[in-house]
């Protein structure tokens, strides 16, 4: 399947310079949808996971319904302050300033397989603060999986060491 002809990519947005690869009109045909999620789901299989994580928002649309696929459990990554119990919390860099990613402490139990899940790799930001926790709680990164991949923002150097797999590829 051509997964890329559902992706719409649009220009100038959030801000100019930006071409913005939008997963929601992927996600609006339900056969796509569901076929972008079980390549997912093959490699997380693949990837001997034990747990399914994937970072808020758009992790949680690949992540959940994955793991639901595997009956594996999903932990979510999400911004501070939005977590009810103890937290583990590292900060990462964005273009302007800095954000907080935070996961349960006790999300993952040691030597646990886990597979991250989520819509796009960009910088990599996002998934290097994700392994950062995991490793932390004493997890393992066995894969990270994508929908997209946009090439030569240095997102797969920056990750280097890591298995990573991604079904649609911009350069
Ligand atoms: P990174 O941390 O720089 O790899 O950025 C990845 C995160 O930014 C992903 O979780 C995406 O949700 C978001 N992102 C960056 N660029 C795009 C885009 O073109 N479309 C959709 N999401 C994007």
């Amino acid at each position: 399947m051509d997964f890329k002809q559902h992706i719409k990519e649009v220009a100038d947005y959030p801000k100019e310079g930006i071409s913005f690869k939008d997963i929601t009109s992927l996600m609006q045909d339900g056969e796509v949808y569901k076929k972008s999620v079980d390549e997912l789901v093959a490699y997380a299989r693949e990837r001997g996971a034990e747990l399914i994580a994937g970072p808020e928002a758009r992790g949680f649309v690949v992540g959940c319904p994955a793991a639901y696929a595997l009956e594996l459990g999903f932990v979510p990554v999400r911004k501070e302050g939005k977590l009810p119990r103890e937290t583990v919390r590292v900060s990462y860099g964005l273009e302007y300033g800095t954000d907080i990613l935070t996961m349960h402490k006790d999300s993952i139990k040691p030597g646990q397989q886990v597979v991250i899940l989520d819509d796009l790799l960009a910088t990599g930001g996002t998934i290097e603060a994700t392994i950062k926790m995991i490793e932390q709680l004493g997890g393992v990164v066995a894969g990270i999986g994508f929908l997209i991949e946009l090439d030569g923002l240095g997102g797969r150097e920056r990750l280097e060491g890591y298995d990573i797999f991604s079904l649609i590829r911009y350069e």
